[in-house]
């Protein structure tokens, strides 16, 4: 059984194991969108203690509570330190997800849909292969 140091955070009720600590700071400044899996592997060659079903809970925490952003696609979800609006351009033969120098289009989170909605932002994700994958044979998404 793991220790672990709760503390409340300003009525938020937000709770900083030393968990989900370890998490946030292998997350940190980070561009390459790991998943759940590859921050498992990270840590754990580092000698924390920790279950993969631990790092998935509060990645996911952390990403309903807006402190990272879930990217979903074809694969695996890879997660982003990043909270600041840009696109991303997600390889469908490696998996990975790179950020865009495109700039954010404020202008479509003004868009009337219709139907009632009320925009609050939008995500894009582009799709097709690497500049590492093009020529090679199109492979499966990795297990
Ligand atoms: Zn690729
Ligand atoms: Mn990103």
């Amino acid at each position: 059984m793991q220790m672990m140091i709760m503390k409340r955070e300003g009525g938020t009720g937000w709770r900083w194991t030393r968990q989900r600590r370890l998490i946030v700071e292998a997350l940190q400044g980070r561009t390459d969108h790991p998943t759940a899996e590859e921050l498992y592997q990270e840590l754990r060659e580092k000698g924390a203690q920790i279950s993969l079903a631990t790092v998935y809970r509060n990645l996911r925490a952390l990403a309903r509570e807006g402190k990272l952003k879930e990217l979903q696609g074809n694969g695996p979800d890879r997660f982003d330190p990043n909270t600041h609006p840009h696109y991303h351009f997600r390889c469908t033969a490696c998996g990975r997800a790179f950020d865009l120098e495109l700039p954010y289009r404020r202008e479509l989170d003004g868009l009337d849909l219709g139907q009632g909605f009320r925009v609050l932002g939008h995500q894009l994700i582009f799709l097709g292969l690497c500049p590492n994958c093009q020529g090679k044979k199109e492979e499966a998404w990795p297990k």
